[in-house]
Order: structure tokens, then sequence, then C-alpha cells
């Protein structure tokens, strides 16, 4: 097949050691090929980790072992090595066509098939299924990839009923790619999810959850949400969240789509409607990260003051955006007006202005803080813990957690207090207030 031009020109931009296995292998008889997502993103010059790229060959793993000095057998029952070359980690996978599947994941036997052809028919999507042989200038696409892209849509290989009964994941990785090319669903392949969803229940916790953390951080997460929702998925992999009315689940799909790409945030983002307990829960249920779910947590604790609440919205005056600070952590400042901004963005229009000049005042009074830096924590007062046994002569005991804790308050209230006489002088006053009772 004719390569296409991105192709030809990306040609130069190929890394010597990958062209240099691919030489090898090919002198040696075994024609092999650049496959897969390398391919995909290089036709929509999308920028990929250099070592990313994936070979697939009709040698055997022990044919491949043979032929290079340095090759990890890092997969070797699905006939996957990697050869190590010039600073380079490059995955080379025998031609393979599949057993039946077992467990709704991993195929039981892995057969290797000496036929590309064949080795594209099993994988997921059409743009996926390209392959591309650099040396001698040849392109495969036989499952209409290229215009599938060109329509922006992600399809099955086959039929996609089919595909997804045989691996639960795919479902989630159809989403997960819709989200980071802002592509749509193929019709066919979208009515196929629904039906696959006791497949994908099936599938490990960690892999659904690795597609959800690279769904949400992508650029179209939004789109993945809905199409999450239309298809079922939602409810099988975030009941929680799926159990909210709509409007808030619409509400959170847009607040993530306003927020920078981090995964804490934009998990923040996606279940803050839940509370902050709820998603400390469902992001450990997931075994995500656990600064993951910390982060997120803390995020959406200190977001409860959140707009569109009835009563006082956002920390008003420098008093209160202290102690609301100091509360969350300082560390969290730019997250929260980031959650902030969000929540306004994805507000209706006639709400937005009132609720956008509070969350200017919000950014200044935190502009204005990171100028005066006032003291936030107990490690930033001017007064340590052994001082303060020193002034009220006591031994360590719970005391001395309160002492700090009252100074920290006063602090907060009035930053001009944290110099050591001072400290020392309301240390001795509250002391005695309390020997007093009160
Ligand atoms: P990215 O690395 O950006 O997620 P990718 O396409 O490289 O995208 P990988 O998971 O690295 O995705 O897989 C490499 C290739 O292996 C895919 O392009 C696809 O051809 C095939 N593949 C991966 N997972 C599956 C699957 N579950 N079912 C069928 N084919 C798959
Ligand atoms: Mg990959």
């Amino acid at each position: 097949m004719r390569v296409p031009p991105e192709l030809t020109r990306a040609r130069q931009t190929l890394p010597a050691p990958l062209l240099d296995v691919l030489r090898r292998l090919g002198d040696a008889g075994h024609r092999s090929w650049i496959v897969g997502g390398a391919v995909r993103d290089l036709l929509l010059h999308r920028p990929r980790e250099a070592a990313d790229f994936d070979l697939a060959t009709p040698a055997t793993p022990q044919e491949v072992t043979a032929l290079f000095p340095k090759v990890v057998p890092t997969g070797i029952e699905h006939g996957t090595v990697t050869v190590v070359s010039g600073g380079f980690a490059i995955e080379v996978t025998t031609f393979r066509g599949e057993g039946p599947y077992v467990d709704g994941r991993r195929p039981e036997s892995v057969t290797f098939h000496r036929d590309l052809a064949s080795d594209l028919e099993r994988r997921d999507f059409t743009m996926n299924a390209l392959a591309w042989d650099p040396l001698a200038d040849d392109f495969q696409d036989p499952h209409g990839g290229r215009a599938d892209m060109g329509k922006r849509i992600v399809r099955a290989v086959g039929d996609p009923a089919e595909r997804f009964a045989e691996d639960g994941l795919r479902p989630m990785r159809a989403v997960r790619f819709a989200a980071q090319l802002g592509y749509d669903l193929a019709p066919a392949t979208r009515r196929a999810i629904p039906g696959a969803i006791p497949v994908v229940a099936r599938v490990a916790t960690e892999r659904i959850s690795e597609e959800l953390s690279r769904l949400v951080v992508a650029p179209d997460a939004p789109r993945a949400i809905f199409l999450m929702r239309t298809t079922r998925l939602l409810e099988a992999v975030l009941p929680a969240f799926a159990a909210l009315p709509v409007q808030a689940q619409d509400h959170a799909a847009l607040v993530v789509g306003h927020l920078p790409s981090d995964p804490a945030l934009r998990f923040a983002g996606l279940l803050h409607p839940l509370g902050a307990d709820a998603v400390e829960q469902v992001l450990e249920g997931l075994r995500q990260p656990r600064r993951v779910s910390d982060e997120a947590a803390a995020l959406v604790r200190a977001h409860a003051c959140r707009l569109g609440a009835p009563g006082p919205v956002l920390p008003p005056s420098p008093v209160h955006v202290r102690r609301w600070l100091s509360a969350a952590g300082p560390g969290r400042g730019s997250g929260l007006l980031a959650l902030a901004k969000a929540e306004v963005a994805a507000l209706p229009a006639r709400e937005v202005p009132a609720a956008q000049a509070e969350v200017q005042e919000l950014q200044a009074a935190l502009a204005q803080m990171a100028l005066d830096r006032p003291a936030l924590t107990p490690q930033e007062l001017a007064l340590d813990g052994r001082r303060a046994m020193e002034v009220l002569g006591v031994p360590p005991g719970p005391q001395v957690g309160e002492a700090i804790r009252h100074l920290l308050d006063r602090v907060l209230d009035d930053p001009e207090l944290n110099r050591r006489e001072a400290l020392e002088d309301e240390l001795r006053r509250w002391w005695a207030e309390r020997a007093r009772g009160g």
C-alpha cells in the first residue's frame, strides 16, 4: 500500500537504533514492521516518547534473542521481548493471532502466526491496526484505520461485540482514545459496549483504573465521561458517580474539562459532588496511588465552600483565606484556585459574572499572601514546642500541642503576632486564663 506522506516525512525522525533493529531482523530474513500506536501517533503528528515504538516480526522470541546482544524477556509468554539498543528499549513482538479467552482478558494460548495480516486483525481498533516498514517503504492498513482517523472515529476491528467479549478492557480503551484524540465512537462500536459490561466487570481493577486515570487527564475528558454514561460503562466502573443526579454528573464533567491536566485535580473535579470522604473511598477502591486519593480528597474537602452553594461561598476576607488555606494545606492554593475557576467556567452563563468576581477576589488574596507569606502552619511559628515547654515550665504532653494550636489560631487572625516575645506573652496569658478555667 502507498505510504502516507506523513510517514514519509517522519522517516527522517526515526531513531537510528530503531532502524538498526529493523535492518538486522530483515537481514536475517525476518521482515519486520513498526505497528500500533507509534504509527497512529506519527500519522497524527502526536508527540510520543522516543522509546515507545513497538515492532512486529515473524521471528520467534528465541530468534530475536539470538540476533541482539542485549534482549530482556519482558513478556515472553505473549511473544514479546525488549531489545535494548543505543539507549532505546524497543519491544519486539512475534506476529500473533489469538487463542480463546478465558477470564475475559488474557488469551489462554498465544499462537505465533508467521503473518502480519492476522496480527493486525487481533488488534483492538482500526487506527491501531496499522503497520509500516520504513526500510521497504511499505504501509499496511487492512481495516481502514487511516480513513477512520480522517473521520475522527474509533472503530473496533471486525465485529465489535465479539471483540469486546474477548477483552473487557477494550471498551475502556475505546473511550480513553476518544478522550485523548477528541474522536467519536463508530455507532456500531458504541452500541456494542452495553452488552460487554459483564466482561468489563471481570477485568482487574488496576487495569480499569489505569484507563480511567489516562482518560481523566486527557484533553477531551468530558467526552469520555458522557460516552461512559451513554454506554453504561460509568455504572460498571464508577457506580457511586453514576448514581448522582444527571445534572451533577454533567456539571462535574464540565468542571473536569476546565482543569489543568493533573490526575488528583481532575479526579477532584470529577468526583467533587460526592464529597471528600466518598472521593477518598472511590479512589482507594480503584487502587489509585495513595498520593492521588489523598490529594483529591483534600482538595474536595477544602472546596466544600463551593460556588453555587447557598450562604457564604468563597472565603471572603484575608483572615478567612488564611484559615482556609491553613486547614487545606498551604501547598494547595493553586489547585484550589484552579478548581474554583473551573467551577465558575462550568456555571450557567447568567451566574458567571458574580462567581467570577469572587474567584478574582480569591486569586488576589492568594497572590497577596504569596507576597506577605504569613505563617499558616505550626512549623512557621516563631516559637516551637520546646520553647513553649520552657516558657510554661511543663513537661512534654498534650497541653504542648494545645498551646501551639492556640498560637497558630491567634497568628492566623493576626500575622503581626508571629514574633517570639509576642508569642511568649500570648502563651503566658493563655496559660493563666486556662488555669482560671477560662
Ligand atoms: P498508548 O501507548 O498511547 O496507549 P498504544 O496504541 O501504543 O497507545 P498500547 O497499550 O501500548 O497502546 O498497545 C500497543 C498496541 O497493541 C495497540 O496500538 C494495539 O494495536 C494493540 N493492543 C493493545 N491493547 C490491546 C487490546 N486490549 N486488544 C487488542 N489490541 C491491543
Ligand atoms: Mg503504547
